[in-house]
């Protein structure tokens, strides 16, 4: 299996994993776009949301319950979640996952 986020789930490559559950795990994205930023996927693989949703719509509950534990933990005032779907959307791994993204004022439209 080729997928850099399988292959951080399975340790295999290191990340700054801070938070888990017995379906997802979160972990701080390489490239921070806010001062909390963090990805939770599924420890299983589906290419995106909807194949999760579809598969296994309990882990889009689990992904979205763990943002919310790390937000409250953080003491996040507000924060936005956010699955890209498609490289025209932005998405650039093909392991569905959640962006959590908080700690700062977050404008709309995202752009
Ligand atoms: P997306 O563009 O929605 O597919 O999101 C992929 C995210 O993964 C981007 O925000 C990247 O910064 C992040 N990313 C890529 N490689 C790693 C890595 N090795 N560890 C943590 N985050 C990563
Ligand atoms: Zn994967």
């Amino acid at each position: 299996m080729s997928c850099l986020f399988c292959k951080i789930v399975s340790l295999e490559i290191p990340a700054e994993i801070v938070a888990e559950s017995e379906l997802s795990v979160a972990f701080n994205d390489i490239s921070p776009q806010a001062p909390t930023h963090v990805l939770i996927v599924p420890k299983k693989h589906f290419p995106n949301v909807a194949e999760l949703a579809n598969n296994n719509p309990a882990t889009v509950a689990d992904l979205f319950l763990l943002a919310e534990e790390i937000a409250k933990s953080r003491g996040l005032v507000g924060y936005r979640t956010v699955f890209n779907t498609g490289a025209e959307a932005g998405q650039s791994v093909f392991h569905a996952h959640l962006h959590l993204l908080g700690g700062r004022s977050l404008h709309w439209p995202p752009g």
